[in-house]
């Protein structure tokens, strides 16, 4: 009897543990308290054209921009209508076209937003590089954000006027080709196709075979605008790159997977957040309705069990009006001990004075980073970045995050 009863408990013990490795690298659905519908909607693509108001020109033809329609109101005051792809939306009205004319002039341009109100500081290049910021004093925000209405000086060169520096699906695809030379980068790939036809692109960060390393998942661009964010996911490879001792020791243990921009054709249309489904990614990832969130979900989970890893941190690199961590509002038993905590700690000590809002929340909402802890029990974060945060400070502060990352990973805290 007692043997009996041995017996049971073993076969007890690995029914469980077999259901546990299985579900691990079985993607699941996953119900939350605050479900999100996330079925396709319909949206609207804007015109692209040149427009002509007297000797004054402005288009929308590449890209990543966005004027709905251009038009003068008076002598020197010229209207761009900004609409979003679809309502109701998050407040964060895109908006990027070029203007020029047949003489060196001062222009006001009323920026009239539909849907939404203003939130991103103006800002001007004759080439698409350099960005210059316009000054606040040059920029006239009505009271109720409505609209704004900017001062500036056109010629006959092309002069874009953007919410933030424009970095469209080809530019992406240029700094990945970039990084294709570097020693520790492989498997550059894409993993599927979006719904327009374009890429999802993914490359891996590591030394040697990834076979049973752990891993870490970085991703960036569900939601268009969001430059600053991707800017210091930048920032963040490129120190990871770095060929040091401390790389070196911590690609014997660790794999980084990399996703940079899983919306491609929201951030090519131009958009304020959706895809070309009109749908938030980053409230899709319960049921993986949106073919961006669908694919990435499997490929991670099958690569994860061809290569017997776990994964055991995510990033995901956003941007909204203040630097902001998104984390869990309490502790979980994971792989590393609750990291998150402690790494954000160090990050904040190192870069002080300046000031990163932690923000803890529940598991309530189909975000990725809820995500990866509900299927891999991993450690995530949101990494928020402000709209317009100094482009140094960025650099810095992701640079330091991803030294700190790798030291405590590898030497602890
Ligand atoms: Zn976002």
């Amino acid at each position: 009897m007692k043997h009996f009863k041995l017996s049971i408990l073993i076969i007890l013990i690995t029914l469980i543990s077999s259901s546990c490795s299985n579900s691990y690298y079985n993607r699941r659905t996953f119900k939350y308290p605050s479900p999100v519908n996330t079925k396709d909607k319909s949206i609207n693509l804007q015109v692209k054209k040149i427009y002509k108001e007297g000797n004054i020109f402005a288009d929308n033809i590449f890209d990543g921009a966005r004027m709905n329609d251009f038009f003068q109101i008076n002598d020197s005051t010229y209207q761009i209508n900004i609409k979003p792809e679809n309502y109701p939306i998050n407040d964060s009205p895109w908006y990027s076209f070029r203007i020029w004319s047949d003489s060196t002039r001062e222009v006001y341009l009323k920026l009239n937003y539909k849907n939404g109100h203003h939130r991103y500081t103006p800002k001007r290049s004759n080439d698409r590089v350099v960005w210059e910021i316009i000054n606040d004093s040059l920029v006239d925000i009505a009271a109720d954000k409505s609209y704004a209405i900017i001062k500036t000086k056109i010629s006959k060169n092309k002069t874009w006027i953007s919410a933030e520096e424009i970095i469209n699906t080809t530019d992406v695809n240029l700094w990945i080709d970039h990084l294709k030379t570097n020693g520790m980068t492989s498997g550059f790939n894409s993993i599927g196709k979006t719904k327009m036809g374009r890429d999802l692109p993914f490359f891996r960060i590591g030394i040697g075979d990834s076979y049973k390393k752990d891993v870490i998942v970085l991703l960036s661009r569900q939601h268009p605008p969001e430059i600053s964010g991707f800017i210091a996911m930048q920032s963040f490879i490129s120190e990871l790159l770095n060929k040091n001792e401390l790389s070196q020791d911590f690609y014997k243990k660790y794999d980084i997977w990399v996703f940079p921009i899983l919306n491609p054709d929201g951030v090519d249309l131009g958009h304020w957040r959706h895809n070309a489904s009109g749908v938030d990614l980053n409230r899709d990832w319960a049921y993986y309705r949106q073919n961006e969130v669908n694919t990435i979900t499997k490929y991670i989970v099958n690569r994860a069990k061809k290569g017997n890893n776990k994964v055991v941190l995510s990033i995901d690199f956003h941007s909204t009006q203040n630097d902001v961590y998104y984390i869990f509002d309490k502790s979980f038993n994971t792989k590393l001990h609750n990291f998150v905590k402690y790494w954000l700690s160090s990050i904040d000590r190192l870069i002080y004075p300046f000031k990163t809002i932690h923000s803890p929340e529940p598991l309530s909402k189909p975000y990725s980073k809820v995500w990866f802890y509900m299927q891999f029990k991993a450690e995530s974060l949101t990494y928020e970045v402000g709209d317009e945060t100094d482009r140094e400070i960025i650099d810095k502060k992701a640079r330091i995050s991803a030294v700190t990352m790798m030291d405590l990973l590898i030497n602890g805290k």
